[in-house]
């Protein structure tokens, strides 16, 4: 019996993403749909969010415009697809202050946020760098930032400092420090509520964002794939459409589906296999991926990192 029903909530996307942005060093490949998810977690009489998305207004707006992002709904109109309101959510979990993750704390008056200590603390320090370093600020709103620390006088901001269990029951949070970003978080869910948990979904936040980013052997990186002009003549962009799999990275997919096709209106988007027409509903993932994902997460961290080894 699971304890909480979890659904990935598309508020918005670029219809076309450059690949190379996805998975590491896959330059000239084309492009993909991109969307933008936050996810809701829902039981144990909680409403959790992992991540708020944006606001598409002010300098949020401005960021949505300069990376591409159309189709943005507002979190009243996405869950109350879950028949759900904004002022409904207790709990969210923040992966990374990134503004399409941070970037709308405003919407959820009733809610008490997690992020990582460093993740909100080197932001602040990020911004007081001098101008040539502030490349590193591409994809932060510095007014979330402000509303993080606002959050914290008002006593509605929890930073973590590292790993923390049953933060809500069955749901632990991990760090993923100096990845994507300074503190990111990931978010594992044990569905059955067991320490050793056969039902365990893994939240990702930008730490993943294919299955590619898991199951590849590291050879999309290789010299044959990538360093040889006459391939690159030949590659044509491929016609699929696949979808970037964002904050989630999932067992099973027994709960919720997403007709293709219907993704004109504010949506439950769910996941979709990589270069497949067909979303997945109970099938086609390997159903050891979960626990395989949390073996694996740490080296893949670093495909998917901004800052390596940027200097504390
Ligand atoms: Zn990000």
């Amino acid at each position: 019996m699971a304890n909480y029903s979890i659904w990935v909530l598309e508020y918005a996307y670029v219809p076309n993403y450059h690949v190379s942005g996805i998975i590491y060093g896959y330059h000239n490949q084309g492009y993909r749909k991109l969307p933008y998810c936050y996810v809701l977690i829902k039981g144990k009489h909680h409403a959790a969010m992992v991540d708020v998305g944006y606001n598409h207004k002010e300098f949020g707006g401005y960021l949505g415009d300069k990376f591409g992002v159309i189709n943005w709904h507002s979190p009243s109109e996405v869950l109350k697809e879950c028949s759900l309101r904004p002022e409904d959510i207790d709990t969210v979990f923040v992966t990374h202050a990134h503004f399409d993750h941070f970037g709308n704390v405003d919407d959820f008056p009733k809610a008490k946020f997690y992020i990582q200590e460093r993740e909100i603390a080197k932001w602040v320090w990020a911004m007081s760098l001098p101008e040539r370093t502030q490349w590193m600020m591409v994809a932060i709103d510095p007014g979330d930032v402000l509303r993080g620390v606002e959050l914290a006088k008002n006593k509605r901001l929890v930073t973590v400092n590292g790993d923390l269990v049953n933060v809500l029951p069955g749901i632990d949070l991990h760090p993923a420090y100096d990845s994507h970003t300074f503190g990111s978080m990931w978010v594992e869910v044990r569905n059955d509520g067991k320490s050793t948990s056969q039902d365990t979904w893994v939240l990702a936040g930008d730490l993943i964002y294919v299955y590619e980013n898991l199951s590849g052997s590291g050879d999309l990186v290789g010299v044959e794939k990538i360093y040889n002009p006459e391939r690159e003549r030949k590659i044509s962009v491929p016609s699929k459409v696949a979808v970037k799999i964002r904050l989630a990275v999932v067992q099973k997919f027994t709960a919720w589906y997403h007709p293709k096709g219907t993704l004109k209106k504010p949506t439950i988007a769910l996941m979709q296999e990589p270069d497949s027409d067909t979303y997945v509903s109970n099938s086609g993932l390997n159903p050891s991926c979960a626990l395989r994902q949390i073996d694996f997460l740490p080296s893949h961290f670093l495909f998917l990192s901004l800052f390596p080894s940027f200097p504390a």
